[in-house]
């Protein structure tokens, strides 16, 4: 199944492609307080892919935090974060923001709350290489 959607303004494009059946895409509630903030529920597909299409680079804005392994892009115009993304070896994995997604009322599981506070550095890799989707951002 593929899944299009974007920001508000349509900047920033998602296009994610996955073989789970809608009903059995991930979501999870991540507590932390960016996420929070944004109400952001995130999904991923570590066999799907994802293609981030930026529009105007200059509206698309990186911002990272705490541990800083990951960055969240978020567009400067309309202020929707799009996706997490983080380089693993050359490679870029994301999580993606399902409310971004056109279709987001497709998937019907329920968000799953998550907290990775305690987490070190080598531990959140880990899981971002296990869980996240192999993605292109250009
Ligand atoms: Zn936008």
């Amino acid at each position: 199944m593929r899944y299009e959607g974007g920001c508000h303004c349509g900047n920033l494009k998602v296009r994610f492609e996955t073989a789970l059946d809608a009903g059995r895409v991930p979501l999870r509630a991540c507590g932390c307080t960016f996420c929070r903030r944004h109400g952001a529920t995130w999904t991923s597909d570590p066999a799907g892919s994802l293609e981030v299409r930026v529009g105007d680079p200059q509206l698309l804005s990186r911002y990272r935090f705490g541990l800083g392994t990951s960055e969240f892009l978020l567009c400067r115009r309309c202020g929707v974060p799009v996706a997490a993304v983080c380089e693993l070896d050359g490679a870029t994995y994301a999580a993606l923001n399902a409310n971004a997604l056109d279709d987001r009322g497709r998937l019907t599981q329920a968000p799953l709350p998550v907290d990775y506070d305690g987490e070190t550095a080598e531990d959140r890799l880990a899981r971002r290489r296990r869980a996240w989707t192999p993605a292109r951002v250009g």
